[in-house]
């Protein structure tokens, strides 16, 4: 079975390739990284959000914003 690694799109083969669907364990361990990352970027918004929350307690309100 053949497949394109999903990293760099080179031709896999299941019958040749330890790290099959990955053609290196290097394609593979950068999967890996990718995927912790994306982890790492999900869950700062909440770290973020109470920056916000300070951010607002801050601004003016609304109403100052319009001049009559
Ligand atoms: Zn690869």
């Amino acid at each position: 079975m053949k497949r394109r690694c999903p990293i760099c799109k080179k031709l896999a083969d299941s019958e040749t390739d330890a790290d099959f669907p990955f053609c290196s364990e290097r394609c593979r361990l950068l999967d890996l990284g990718n995927w912790a990352s994306e982890r790492y970027v999900i869950s700062e918004p909440a770290f973020d959000e109470s920056m916000f929350e300070d951010l607002e307690r801050d601004a003016p309100p609304s109403d100052a914003d319009g001049h009559e």
